[in-house]
Formats: C-alpha cells, structure tokens, sequence
C-alpha cells in the first residue's frame, strides 16, 4: 500500500522519538541545562510507541527511524528494538545516535534487527567536539563506530552539521574519511532552531560545501538507495564512500520529502519546522486502532507543502531539535 499526500509524494518513512533527553548538550540542538524534565506520564511507554509504529506500517510506512533526544539513554531500547524490527511490513528499521554509547551496545543493537546506523559526529578534533557538545568524549564516539563495524553493521553514515567559524575548516577532513575509511559523510546545514543571540553567523549553504569540495575533487553523483532521506549524494571517483548534502534549510528538500515524525510524547507532526502538530496521546489511552489510523493519514493528507524557514527569515517557534528527533 502506498501513502501519498495531497500533493503526490509517497510518505514511506517515520522517525519515531523514543526520548527527549541526552547525554551531550549540542549547542545547536538544546539549551546548555538540557531539556525540561517531563513527568514520567508525559513520555509514551514503548507500547504506545509500538502502537503508533504499527498502525503507520499497517498504513504504508516502511522506513522507521528511531531517534531522540539520545536513543540509547532510554532503559530498554534493545527489547524494543527487536520487538519492532519483527514487525511484517516494516521493511527498513534504522537508528540515530551520538555514538557515546555504541562502543557497549553496538552488539545487541545489530542482533535486535537494527539494519543501518547514522551516527552524529560534528567534528575530529577533540575540543572542537567538547565545544560543540558542550563536553562530549570524542574518542567514545570514534570507538562507537569502530564497535558498530566489528559488530556486522555496515559503516555507519556520519552526520555532520556544518556552522562557519565552528567546523567549516574540517569540511575536507570529513571528505577523506571517504576514500581512506569508506564512510558515508553527510553534511547537514545549521537550522536555526535555537535562535541564540548571532546565530545567523553559523549559516552555509549545501551548496558552497558542495562547491569547496568541488575545488579539490571531481564528484561524480550516486544513485540512491530505495530508503534514502532526500540528500544529493555524490562520490570521488574510486572511493567506497559518499558524500551527502542536506539542503534542509537552503532548498531542494521539500519537494522529495518522505517523512512524517512522532515526538516521544506523542505528538505528530507532518514538517519539523511547522508549529502544527497533532496529539495522538487520545487514541493510545485507551488505545483506539481504528482513529489512530485516521489521524495519522490525516497528518499525511495535510503535510504542508513546503517550509518557510531560511537562514534570512524564519516563522517558526523556537524548539530543541532534541524534542522533536531531528
Ligand atoms: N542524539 C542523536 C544524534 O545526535 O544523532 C539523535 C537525535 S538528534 C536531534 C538528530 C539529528 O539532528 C542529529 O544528526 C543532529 O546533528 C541533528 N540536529 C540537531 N539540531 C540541529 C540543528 N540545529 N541543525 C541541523 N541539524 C541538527
Ligand atoms: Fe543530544 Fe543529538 Fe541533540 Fe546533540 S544533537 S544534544 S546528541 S539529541
């Protein structure tokens, strides 16, 4: 079965929130006292999370990402893991973290069922990364990446959200992982979620990374995979590894947008910089199949069509990335 909106993409693809808090602090992400603590009520249990996870798989959603906040800080997320991954429909089943907790659970996170990895890493040199995550361990993280290789996972795709004057001048650094460790680098632009005093500085277009890596290497662009986000993606000639760009900010996104997400307590939203979102807490206490169903193609049916956010304007509320899953 195919969901499609109301102007014809076909939405196959769920980022499902597990938790708001973290174990690192992103500058660019949350606010350096972490996110307000919410009551234990407030968090879906992994029953109502697997409710909604069937009822988009039962819809046409074949994609699941699980996400945060940091997915593996939330006791319990193996079982879960597993328990969605047998899932008959789900085709794909996939997961975002920081990498400090990979080095001990990439093992069991590859028996759950756990298909692909991305791995969220902004910088190679330590305190650049202690600055940006305001006191992440680097080396945790690379160990992470190595633990999720030994372990069978294919090499994890790294994420990196480039900001001018923080990281820009790792750009190439990122690239030669590429050809010498055959990983899958994608840049993300900065998007301007929390908007601190300045923050327009941050700001690079997709397309000048594009164009600084165009200066050294001829690219050559790769076709993508039946599962992939809407990034361009390109390869040095010869090298195992590509190169994504994530315009999410600049452009050239909306258009191939697959995606809807549900927040850890439960709201759906069908664009991350829309305020609009639905409360699905209604029809999982008591659980309620039948409108679940509806409510979520309704918030297909009423995706907006595009953003209006850009690093000049921008007409959303502030929120924490962290709250909302990326
Ligand atoms: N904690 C996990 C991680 O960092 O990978 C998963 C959640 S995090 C919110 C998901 C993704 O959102 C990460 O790749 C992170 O870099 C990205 N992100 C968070 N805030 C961002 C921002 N302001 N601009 C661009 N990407 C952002
Ligand atoms: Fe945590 Fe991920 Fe946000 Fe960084 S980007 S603060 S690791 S949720």
């Amino acid at each position: 079965m195919q969901l499609t909106d109301s102007v014809g993409r076909n939405i196959n693809y769920l980022r499902l929130s597990v938790t708001d808090r973290c174990n690192m602090r992103c500058f660019y992400c949350m606010p350096k006292e972490g996110v307000v603590n919410r009551g234990h009520d407030a968090v879906l249990s992994y029953e109502e999370l697997q409710l909604i996870a069937e009822s988009a798989v039962g819809l046409g959603i074949e994609k699941i990402r699980i996400t945060g906040g940091e997915p593996l800080v939330r006791a319990g997320i193996v079982d879960f893991l597993a328990r969605l991954s047998s899932l008959p429909g789900l085709r794909h089943l996939a997961l975002t973290t920081n990498g400090l907790l990979l080095a001990d659970m990439a093992k069991e996170l590859y028996q759950a069922g756990v298909q692909r990895l991305n791995v969220s890493l902004d910088s190679l040199n330590p305190e650049t990364f202690s600055e940006i995550t305001r006191g992440g361990d680097l080396k945790r993280v690379l160990d992470g990446l190595d633990a999720a290789e030994k372990a069978g996972f294919p090499p994890p795709k790294i994420n990196v959200v480039i900001m001018r004057g923080v990281n820009d001048a790792e750009i190439m650094s990122f690239v030669e992982m590429t050809r010498l460790r055959g990983s899958s680098i994608r840049f993300i632009e900065y998007m301007p979620v929390v908007r601190d005093e300045g923050w327009q500085r941050f700001c690079i277009s997709g397309e000048e990374i594009l164009q600084r890596i165009a200066a050294s290497y001829q690219l050559e662009q790769v076709d993508k995979g039946p599962f992939a986000g809407p990034s361009r993606d390109y390869r040095i000639p010869g090298a195992v590894g590509s190169i994504g760009i994530i315009t999410a900010v600049s452009g050239h996104f909306c258009s191939e947008c697959n995606r809807i997400r549900v927040t850890s307590t439960g709201q759906a939203k069908g664009c991350l910089f829309s305020d609009e979102k639905t409360d699905l807490v209604p029809f999982l206490r008591p659980p309620d199949r039948d409108t679940l169903a509806q409510v979520l193609r309704g918030i297909v049916s009423n995706k907006p069509e595009r953003h209006g956010i850009s690093c000049n304007s921008y007409e959303h509320q502030n929120f924490s990335m962290a709250q909302i899953g990326g």
